[in-house]
C-alpha cells in the first residue's frame, strides 16, 4: 500500500504524566522508560485473524504493545500513564529533536511544571512491508530434558544442568519461541533467572517435578531400586525436583501441593504408559480414579489446572473424568473420547512426531524406539478426530535428549503444513497456545495478554521476512528469517539494517 514518506527529522515527543502523587521526581524517573520501539511499515500477524494488517506502525513502550495504527505521528504527543501502563494520544506537541544517529532518535520529554524531563531513545525499525508476528509459544517443552541424553540428564550435577540449560534457553528464545510451557523438570533456577535477567531465555510456565506413580513414567529408578523399604531416601531425579513419586490419595495430594508451593503454574501428571520410560508399558493406565482425582481437585483448589502425559483412550478418559484440562501426546484418543474433550472444552497438546524420516526422534534404549514408533503411527487418526469434535489443540514439541533435534523446534512447526494451513498452526503456535497456559489463572507468572499483536498486550514480538502464512517454511530456518526478536518489549536480536 501507498504510504506517506517518512520524515525521521520530525521529532517523537513522548510525554510522561505521573498519575501518582510522589514524594520525590527521583524515584519517579526510575518508571519511565529510557527507550521506546517503533516498528515502521510491517505486515501484522496478529495471532487471531487469516488477514495481514497492511502497512502498520507498532509502537511499543517498556513491555507492552502500546500502539498498533497506520502512520503513527511521529510528531505528535503521547500520554503515558507509567502506573497503569494506559496509553492515549493527546496532542500535537511543539519540539525538536536534540539529534538522530544510527536510525535512532534522541527527544528530549518536556513536562509541565509536575512533570520530569527525561530523554526517551527511540529506537525505530523500518520494517519495509515485512511480517510482524506474535513471538512463539511452544506448549510442551522441557527446559532441562532437551539438549542431553538421559542418561548423561541423571547422572550430571544439577548445578551443572542448570547452567547448561541456561545455554539452551537462549537458543530457545532465539528461534522465535519466547514463551514455553514447561512440561516437567526442575526448571525453576532457569526460569528465576531469567525472570531475573541474569540469563535470556523465553517466559516459561513451570510445572516443576511432575507426578506420577511407582512404576510410572516419571519413575527413573534403577532396576534394583524396589521394594523399595519405607523411609528409604529419594532417589536423585526426586531430590533435585525433576521428578516426584507418589501412590495413594494422602501421598498425592501431599505432593501436589508441595509442586504447586515451589512455584508451579499447572501440575503436570504421568497418567499413562510412556515411550522413554522403562518399567511401564504403553497400555497401562497411571493412578487410579482416586488417585487422579485428588492430583485434579488440588489443582483446582489452588484455581490452575492439571495437564497429563497420556496415550491410550482409557488412560485420558480417565483423567478426563477427574478433571484434567490438558491432554498431552493423547495418540490413542477414541472417538468417543475426542467427543467428551469437545464438550469439557479440555485441550489436545498435540506434537507433529514423525517416523523413519530424519525427524524422528531416537532413544537410547530400543525398548524406547519400539515405544515411540506404536505411538506415532496414531497421529493421523487423533488429528481427524480431534478435527471432527472441534477439540482445543494446542501445539507443542516435546523435544527430549538431543541438542540437534531441540534445534529443529521452529522445522516442528513448519510440519505442521502437512495438516494445518498455515494460518492455523501460526494461530496454534501464538494465539491458541497463549488461551491454554491462561488456564493457570492466578497462577500466571506473566500476567498479561501473549500471543497477540495489539495494544496493551505485551510485546513478545518476531519480525519476518516474508509472509509466514503464505509460506509456513519460513518459521523453519529462524537464523535467516526472524530478523527482530523481542521479548518483553526487550530486543534480543536484531539484523535489520
Ligand atoms: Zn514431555
Amino acid at each position: 500500500m501507498k504510504r506517506r514518506p517518512i520524515n525521521i527529522l520530525k521529532p517523537l515527543v513522548l510525554v510522561i504524566f505521573i498519575a501518582l502523587i510522589v514524594h520525590s521526581s527521583q524515584g519517579l524517573a526510575a518508571d519511565i522508560p529510557s527507550e521506546v520501539t517503533l516498528f515502521r511499515n510491517v505486515n501484522i500477524f496478529d495471532g487471531r485473524s487469516d488477514k495481514l494488517l497492511m502497512g502498520y506502525d507498532v509502537l511499543v513502550v517498556k513491555n507492552l504493545i502500546k500502539k498498533v495504527a497506520r502512520n503513527i505521528q511521529i510528531s505528535d504527543t503521547y500520554e503515558i500513564d507509567v502506573k497503569t501502563g494506559g496509553f492515549k494520544e493527546v496532542s500535537s506537541g511543539g519540539h525538536t529533536c536534540d539529534f538522530m544517529t544510527s536510525g535512532s532518535m534522541i527527544v528530549t520529554v518536556y513536562e509541565p511544571e509536575k512533570m520530569i524531563k527525561k530523554e526517551v531513545k527511540v529506537n525505530i525499525i523500518d520494517g519495509k512491508g515485512r511480517t510482524l508476528m506474535p513471538g512463539l509459544i511452544d506448549a510442551h517443552w522441557h527446559t532441562m530434558l532437551n539438549f542431553w541424553p538421559l542418561s548423561k540428564v541423571f547422572s550430571a550435577d544439577f548445578g551443572l544442568l542448570s547452567i547448561a540449560a541456561g545455554k539452551a534457553s537462549r537458543e530457545t528464545l532465539l528461534r522465535g519461541f519466547t514463551t514455553v510451557r514447561d512440561a516437567g523438570g526442575n526448571v525453576f533456577p532457569v526460569k528465576k533467572a531469567t525472570d531475573a535477567g541474569l540469563i535470556d531465555g523465553p517466559r516459561i510456565y513451570p510445572s516443576g517435578p511432575y507426578i506420577g506413580q511407582t512404576s510410572g513414567h516419571g519413575d527413573f529408578r534403577g532396576p534394583n531400586d524396589v521394594p523399595e523399604n519405607p523411609g528409604t531416601p529419594l532417589d536423585y531425579m526426586q531430590r533435585v525436583g525433576h521428578t516426584l513419586i507418589a501412590d495413594g490419595v494422602p501421598d498425592v495430594i501431599k505432593r501436589s501441593r508441595e509442586i504447586l508451593r515451589m512455584g508451579a503454574s499447572q501440575i503436570k501428571a504421568m497418567a499413562g504408559g510412556g515411550v522413554s520410560s522403562l518399567y511401564d508399558p504403553l497400555d497401562v493406565t497411571e493412578y487410579t480414579f482416586e488417585e487422579a482425582k485428588a492430583v485434579c481437585d488440588v489443582a483446582r483448589t489452588w484455581n490452575t489446572y492439571v495437564m497429563i502425559h497420556a496415550n491410550t483412550d482409557a488412560a485420558i478418559r480417565q483423567w478426563i473424568e477427574a478433571g484434567a484440562m490438558s491432554v498431552e501426546h493423547g495418540f490413542f484418543i477414541e472417538e468417543e473420547t475426542a467427543r467428551l474433550m469437545g464438550k469439557k472444552s479440555v485441550w489436545w497438546s498435540m506434537q507433529p512426531m514423525s517416523v523413519g524420516d530424519e525427524d524422528a526422534f531416537k532413544f537410547e534404549s530400543p525398548v524406547s524406539t519400539a515405544k515411540y514408533e506404536q505411538v506415532v503411527a496414531g497421529l493421523e487418526k487423533v488429528i481427524a478426530l480431534t478435527r471432527k469434535y472441534k477439540v482445543k489443540t494446542a501445539f507443542g514439541t516435546d523435544m527430549l535428549f538431543d541438542p540437534a533435534l531441540a534445534a529443529k523446534q521452529g522445522k516442528f512447526l513448519a510440519k505442521m503444513k502437512k495438516w494445518y494451513t498455515p494460518y492455523e498452526a501460526l494461530k496454534m503456535a501464538t494465539y491458541d497456545n497463549a488461551q491454554l497456559l491462561k488456564l493457570c489463572g492466578p497462577r500466571d507468572p506473566y500476567p498479561g495478554e501473549l500471543g497477540v499483536v495489539k495494544e496493551g498486550a505485551l510485546a513478545d514480538l518476531i519480525l519476518v521476512n516474508g509472509n509466514p502464512l503464505q509460506d509456513l517454511d519460513l518459521v523453519a530456518d529462524p537464523e535467516k528469517n526472524f530478523i527482530v526478536i523481542m521479548k518483553d518489549g526487550k530486543i534480543y536480536k536484531s539484523t535489520v539494517n
